[in-house]
């Protein structure tokens, strides 16, 4: 089976909205077994969408729409479905009640023409109706072909696609059961990996696919398979884990299906142990923190962080010693280490992460060369730094010192 996805609005093609719905669409297609033949962004201009739906109907058997389905003059989405179907818009009673309910309960001015204007739908499609905003989903079929127009805000499109697209697909095409399972694997490169776990890899069933997927110092090893029993690919994947798991012992960090992330893994370790945290950042600039924050519960375990960026500000805000700074630089480990302590007491934590290096391009505060980057971790009891050089891009060192940072934590 395969689909394709045409990302609708002018925003995309200037280069103002990055299009992240078709990354979300296309990964839940994978999972009920759909591949994606092509993905295609256009602008809100009708002879565009009209090329692309019919390039669309030539290359697959789904299409997926999002955007250009909102109440203004530039959204003609829907108008343009409606002609590529020959087709008329009519009122949806159930549309536009839901746009009423919304509206009472959300927006509180008069109701205009416009919006009850999204209650019009082509007359031969079936709506997907839209609980989080006042444009609707739409199903429309042509042949054995289906044609589905979501509107382009990410969590009203990702809660179509996930409460309604995908059942519907799933009944209609009886789609096999795809199965990923990720682990996250800290530390180690992905050519050590490889030779790590390479007779298990060898040894793998033909129908269980392995990926490596190196992302700045983290590596995930993704298994893959698809079949129609759902019970015996998870007891068949789950062998091969059990098998893996003691060759990367050291270095796996958790699931990331499951978990999410390394930091979501940290997370719960915490919040069960009843342990918190705090941070000290320099050139992460907050990025350490925002990865913990970015959470629900983050309140249960985090203590705070604090950017103290210039060098004055070490020593101002975070007390870091001046004798620290001048004897063994702003980038050193005395320093990390100064930071995390101090951070540990201002925050009363339990835990505390520090970070000072230089991201470059330039040098900056200090001699210390581009890419260098020292991590602390304090506990109540003791304090522990490492170095490390992450090269010469900055966003590539700032990644990975946060990478880092989540990794030496866990261990
Ligand atoms: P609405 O009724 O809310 O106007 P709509 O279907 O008209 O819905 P658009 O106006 O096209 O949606 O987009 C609304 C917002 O959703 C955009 O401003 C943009 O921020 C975001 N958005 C649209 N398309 C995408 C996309 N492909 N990827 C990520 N974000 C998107
Ligand atoms: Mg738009």
């Amino acid at each position: 089976m395969l689909a394709e996805i045409i990302t609708i609005g002018d925003e995309l093609l200037i280069g103002q909205v990055i299009d992240t719905n078709s990354a979300f669409v296309a990964k839940q297609l994978n999972k009920i077994g759909v591949s994606v033949y092509q993905i295609t962004s256009v602008q809100d201009n009708k002879a565009h969408i009209l090329k692309a739906l019919n390039e669309a109907e030539d290359n697959a058997d789904i299409i997926i729409l999002t955007g250009g389905l909102g109440p203004t003059k530039d959204d003609i989405t829907k108008r343009t479905i409606a002609e590529y179907f020959n087709d008329t818009l009519v009122k949806d009673e159930s549309v536009l009640n839901n746009i009423e309910t919304i509206w009472k309960q959300h927006v509180r001015t008069e109701l205009l023409q416009v919006n009850k204007d999204q209650a019009l739908v082509p007359s031969k499609a079936t709506v997907l109706m839209n609980k989080l905003g006042t444009a609707p989903g739409m199903w429309m079929e042509k042949g054995n072909k289906v044609f589905i127009s979501l509107p382009g805000v990410p969590y009203e499109m990702q809660a179509l696609i996930e409460y309604k697209v995908l059942p519907k697909l799933k009944d209609k095409y009886h789609c096999p059961y795809i199965l990923h399972k990720t682990l996250l694997v800290y530390g180690l490169g992905e050519s050590a990996l490889a030779a790590r776990v390479e007779a298990w890899e060898d040894a793998l069933p033909n129908h269980i696919k392995l990926a490596y997927l190196p992302n700045l110092g983290k590596m995930r090893l993704r298994l893959s398979t698809k079949g129609f029993d759902e019970h015996l690919l998870k007891k068949e994947v789950q062998e091969q884990i059990d098998k893996v798991l003691p060759l990367i012992k050291d270095e796996f960090a958790g699931f990331e299906d499951e978990e999410g992330s390394v930091e979501i893994v940290i997370a719960k370790q915490l919040t069960k142990l009843g342990k918190t945290l705090a941070i000290a950042e320099s050139c992460t600039g907050g990025t350490v923190a925002e990865r913990f924050t970015i959470n629900s519960g983050a309140s249960l375990y985090f203590k705070g962080g604090i950017v103290t960026y210039s060098t004055a500000s070490k020593m101002n805000v975070l007390k870091v010693s001046k004798t620290d700074i001048d004897t063994y630089s702003v980038v050193s480990s005395q320093v990390a280490e100064s930071m995390a302590q101090n951070a540990l007491k201002l925050f009363q934590s339990d835990f505390a992460i520090a970070t000072t290096g230089n991201a470059g391009p330039k040098k900056g505060d200090s001699d210390a060369e581009v890419g260098t980057v020292f991590i602390a971790i304090a506990t109540k009891k003791e304090v522990y730094s490492q170095e490390f050089n992450f090269g010469n891009s900055r966003v590539k060192v700032i990644n990975k010192a946060v990478n880092k940072a989540l990794e030496m934590f866990l261990k």
